[in-house]
């Protein structure tokens, strides 16, 4: 099993750090070689994905990805800044399937925005297309301004388009996930979150994913329009499984879900491709405010490794003992500074790293 490891900017280097730590500590063998990502790979390069990074990630089972992006960077232009080496990763090794679960842990029910009965036990998987949609429709590059603005203008418009096979690949994950879910007790559904009452696209979304859910008669499946699922999520989100949608949605209702849990220093994600390699990180971005300082929460990078040996690497059991032993650090009550509250152990990011390699 070879696993890059891309570290990148700010906190992510000492939250990778952690993650490898716990890796070390499973019997497992990995063979991992690390690369530099995004501004630190700008300086020392002149590109944030390098050549030989491109070439590590591509020969990779699995890609370990910290966070990338300082404000240092914003003045460069576009194709140069930090941010563009996610999106390269994502095109070259093909990741159309974007895994965020929204889990709330029980010690940390009342970090939530919402009352503790509405979150408790909550976990969901977001399953976004990350290839197609209105974010690739036509006229893209047509900016008649540098500065991505239209002096002048009249109208502008974006395209929204699925494909047949985009639309099939991305259910086929979907059900597949529901399956193994429901394996360790899931419902056993997936919703499928659409806008066919307005959009011509969404309606063919929704014919494509019934189809395909023909093919699993095991797993439930019911079909949702976006502006109800946004209202869902935060009025009843134990009511859902898993919801498989497009891109632009996709987007929103992740980033919606993952405020359920309350803290963005415990969410993992996963991007993946059609033979399983991956990219894992963490939802949240590099917190160049708090970096060096020793203090981010490297819980959210330690569970996307979870998630890698889960869906790229076949381990399954070895998963489990991660996020057990996550469970575990917060029932103990060590708590980095973001989820911290009256009554809890406040620790490091290295100490938390300590402390899931001591439970594992
Ligand atoms: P951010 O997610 O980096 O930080 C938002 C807030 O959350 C900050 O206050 C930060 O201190 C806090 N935070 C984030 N992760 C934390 C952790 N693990 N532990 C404790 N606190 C944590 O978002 P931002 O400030 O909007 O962006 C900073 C930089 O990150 C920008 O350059 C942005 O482009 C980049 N970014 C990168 C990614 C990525 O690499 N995938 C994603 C989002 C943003």
């Amino acid at each position: 099993m070879k696993i890059a490891i891309l570290p990148g900017d700010g906190i992510g280097t000492e939250i990778v750090a952690q993650a490898v730590r716990v890796l070390g500590a499973l019997d497992l063998r990995f063979e991992t070689e690390t690369a530099l990502v995004g501004g630190a790979a700008y300086d020392a390069h002149g590109h944030p994905l390098p050549e030989a990074t491109l070439k590590l990630a591509q020969g990779a089972d699995a890609v370990l990805f910290g966070a990338v992006g300082d404000w240092k960077y914003d003045k460069l232009e576009r194709a140069l800044r930090p941010e563009q080496a996610i999106l390269g990763l994502r095109k070259s090794l093909g990741l159309f399937a974007n895994f965020r679960p929204a889990i709330c842990y029980e010690q940390l029910t009342h970090a939530s925005s919402l009352k503790p009965e509405l979150v408790a036990g909550l976990d969901i998987l977001i399953i976004r297309e990350l290839t197609g949609d209105i974010y690739f429709g036509q006229p893209r590059g047509r900016r008649i301004a540098t500065d991505g603005h239209f002096p002048g203008a009249e109208e502008a418009f974006d395209t929204m388009r699925y494909s047949r096979p985009e639309i099939e690949r991305i259910a086929h994950v979907a059900f597949q996930a529901a399956r193994k879910r429901k394996a360790s007790g899931s419902e056993g559904r997936v919703t499928s979150v659409d806008k066919a009452n307005v959009l011509e696209t969404f309606q063919f979304w929704k014919d494509v994913v019934s189809e395909v859910g023909l093919q699993y008669p095991d797993i439930a499946l019911d079909h949702m329009y976006v502006d109800n699922a946004a209202m869902q999520l935060v009025k009843a989100p134990k009511r859902f499984d898993v919801v498989v949608t497009g891109n632009m949605f996709g987007d929103i209702l992740s980033d919606e879900a993952s405020m359920l849990t309350g803290s963005i220093g415990m969410l993992p994600s996963a991007s993946l491709n059609s033979s399983n390699q991956g990219l894992y990180e963490p939802s949240h971005g590099s917190a160049p405010d708090i970096a060096g300082k020793g203090i981010a929460n490297p819980l959210a990078t330690i569970l996307s490794a979870a998630m890698m040996l889960r869906f790229s690497l076949n381990q399954e059991a070895s998963a489990l003992r991660i996020e057990a032993a996550v469970q575990k650090v917060l029932a103990q009550g060590l708590r980095t500074a973001d989820i911290y509250s009256e009554g809890t152990t406040r620790v490091s990011t290295r100490e938390m790293g300590d402390a899931v390699v001591k439970a594992l």
